[in-house]
């Protein structure tokens, strides 16, 4: 390995700052470790109040609300759901932080109308598309009725959902996404149900199929357009908005809608302005640029004779991943209240100043609702790690071996740098060497162990030092342990794998134990992008993790949390690892109550999803062991072994288990 090898290119991105503060320092003694440093360690309270934080007891701690001080304990819960035969990796949704944020959201919408004295209402929906699984579509309907709370629409089956669970009398419905005409006739149909079902036209194309629909149907259609605004988002979604985006009018397109409204005399079909500027939009700036510049559209739409009545911002409400609350991607420096009061303040500004009546306010936060109730919890199967035990003299006569023995003696903090630039140059030559035939593979394995032996000490060494120099920081890295994690990135934080989010990883209990390690995450994959190293940080990202020591034969619980949105929805089946066991959990006064339990699928049923038939591969296995038996190569019991491992494992959950 060479200076230049080890620097992966996404390691030198993230570090963003030329030196960060050193916190990876074993030296520091047990004894004065406490759960509050573990909490500050992880970051517990920047984005996990008010619903999580770390007990006396050194387990993680889950709370339904800030005025609520019940709380579960998440290791005595996994250890619970273990006893009832759930295995590992299980995702938790807590059905309390759900009702939570959902209050929340509404709450903080209310506290703006009141303070601004708003004469307009405020009516949430749920975007469907963020997490569309039937238990938290229908929590969401059920805990949002004191205000109404509707859902969203954005394609042709999340308008089945939609229409099957919206039950409310007065609920609304927004139809988004790519609309053919049979979903515009069943829309349209829906308006005659007790909700508001509006229909938000996205390409010029939908206004066609609209009023053709209208005219076969005998229904005047409620409306609604989607703008594309010039005002960008930022980031990785900024391209929902400006003139390339995907959907949504442009300016001259909405004329044509309502000069084609007007020409039949449906000018009061239209009652909604829509945007969306991107999801995880981290800085209050780009949302304010948008809210203004959609004032102002909806105020001309007023003057140019539709009846609007609603304003839909869209979603974009970001998350506080990394607790930071700065506009880093994963944070946003604004709070849900300011947001809220934003959103009320720009829009009522824009009407008043045009004299026109101010509408009812839609958002479709999807993110913000549900990221928070889901908590995956996984196991560690095994470690990793270099050992650091003192080499010794060099087994073994060649220089470079003698070179490499003496560096290691030599490691001082004044030299550290120099250190671990020699014993890199000596590895090097070590590897040319064996290449050419100088050395033997003894030699080799010798160069190695006495490499990372340099790497472990001058690592010993850094962790006295208040700051790590720049050039040393992916020797943090190299020398850090690997712990094999049983769950799949790709099924359960695909967006880890495909857009580097940070997601907020612990272990959920021996938080009163110091963490010892540096680790990075592997999974059960066999893909090497199986890996989860970038970690939340409150100045920077981390590429490893703060972890305990593994102690074999004992379970050693990770946490990951605030991934309730867009994971579950987005996650594959790469190297056949199904859905994982899911369970709601509400608080009681006793304790908890397990609501719903999700199996994860078996085997049997990832298999077929691939088209194979699971009876056809146990007759296919068990005709090759008669074979084999027949010719003698196999005993009675061997195949018996073999075929009841086959056939177990059909119906076995995918993940390992003990
Ligand atoms: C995805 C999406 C949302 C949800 O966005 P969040 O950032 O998760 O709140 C809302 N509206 C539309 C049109 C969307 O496409």
């Amino acid at each position: 390995m060479t200076m230049a090898d080890s620097t992966s290119p996404s390691s030198t991105r993230l570090q963003t700052t030329s030196s960060r503060p050193n916190n990876s320092s074993p030296a520091e003694a047990r004894g004065d470790w406490s759960p509050t440093k573990s909490a500050r360690l992880y970051q517990v309270q920047g984005w996990g109040s008010p619903y999580f934080s770390v007990g006396e007891n050194g387990h993680v701690l889950v709370s339904p609300s800030a005025e609520d001080d019940r709380s579960i304990d998440l290791y005595d819960l996994t250890q619970d759901l273990r006893v009832r035969g759930l295995d590992l990796p299980i995702l938790i949704r807590f059905s309390d932080i759900l009702a939570d944020r959902i209050k929340n959201i509404n709450e903080c919408f209310s506290r703006a109308i009141r303070e601004y004295e708003y004469a307009g209402a405020y009516r949430g929906v749920y975007p469907v598309k963020v997490n569309q699984q039937r238990h938290i579509v229908n929590e969401v309907v059920e805990f949002g009725k004191p205000w109404q709370f509707g859902l969203e629409a954005g394609s042709k089956p999340e308008l089945l959902i939609a229409l099957s669970a919206m039950r409310e009398a007065g609920g609304l419905i927004i139809c988004n996404g790519y609309k053919d005409p049979s979903y515009i006739e069943t829309a349209l149909i829906a308006q005659r149900f007790d909700k508001t079902v509006i229909v938000v036209l996205e390409r010029i194309e939908e206004l066609d199929y609209t009023l053709k629909a209208s005219e076969k149907l005998g229904i005047k259609p409620m409306l609604g357009v989607r703008a594309k605004l010039s005002s960008k988002g930022m980031g990785r979604w900024g391209n929902s908005a400006g003139d390339r985006a995907k959907f949504g009018l442009s300016v001259p397109e909405v004329i044509q809608v309502v000069d084609r409204l007007a020409e039949r005399n449906m000018l009061d079909s239209l009652q909604l302005l829509h945007f969306h500027i991107g999801s995880q939009i981290s800085s209050i700036i780009p949302i304010k640029s948008a809210l203004q510049e959609a004032s102002n559209i909806y105020v001309e739409l007023a003057r140019l004779g539709c009846k609007m009545g609603y304003l839909d911002v869209g979603g974009g409400l970001a998350i506080d991943y990394d607790g930071s609350q700065t506009d880093f991607h994963a944070s946003r420096n604004y709070t849900l209240q300011e947001y809220a009061s934003d959103v009320v303040a720009t829009i009522q500004a824009a009407c008043e100043k045009a004299e026109i009546g101010v509408p009812t306010i839609v958002s479709e936060s999807g993110r913000a609702v549900v990221a928070h109730q889901s908590v995956l919890v996984f196991d560690v199967v095994g470690v990793n790690r270099i050992s650091v035990e003192d080499p010794g003299p060099p087994q073994g006569d060649h220089g470079v071996l003698h070179v490499l023995h003496e560096t290691y003696q030599g490691i001082l903090p004044k030299n550290v740098q120099e250190s671990w630039h020699d014993a890199c140059t000596a590895k090097e030559e070590a590897q040319s060497l064996f290449k050419y035939g100088y050395l033997g593979l003894r030699e080799r394995a010798e160069a190695e162990r006495l490499f990372w032996a340099c790497c472990k000490k001058i690592e010993r060494t850094l962790s006295r030092l208040k700051f790590v120099p720049e050039e040393l920081h992916d020797l943090v890295k190299q020398t850090s342990a690997i712990y094999y994690c049983n769950f799949s990135v790709f099924q359960s934080a695909p967006d880890t794998w495909a857009i580097d989010q940070l997601f907020p990883i612990m272990p959920i209990h021996r938080l009163d134990e110091q963490p010892t390690v540096r680790a990075t995450l592997a999974d059960l994959t066999c893909d090497s992008d199986g890996i989860i190293d970038h970690f939340i940080d409150v100045e920077d990202v981390q590429d490893t993790l703060g972890v305990h020591e593994f102690r074999e034969g004992e379970p050693y619980y990770l946490g990951m949390f605030l991934n309730g949105a867009y994971q579950e929805i987005l996650g594959d089946l790469h190297n056949l690892f199904g859905d994982t066991n899911a369970v709601h959990v509400s608080l009681t006064d006793y304790g908890y109550r397990v609501e719903h339990v999700i199996k994860g699928d078996s085997m049997t049923e990832v298999l077929r999803y691939v088209a194979y038939s699971p009876e056809d591969m146990i007759d296919a296995v068990r005709s090759q062991a008669e074979e084999a038996l027949a010719r003698g190569k196999l005993s009675l019991e061997q195949m018996r072994v073999l075929m009841k491992h086959y056939e177990d494992a059909m119906n076995s959950y995918t993940y390992l288990s003990e």
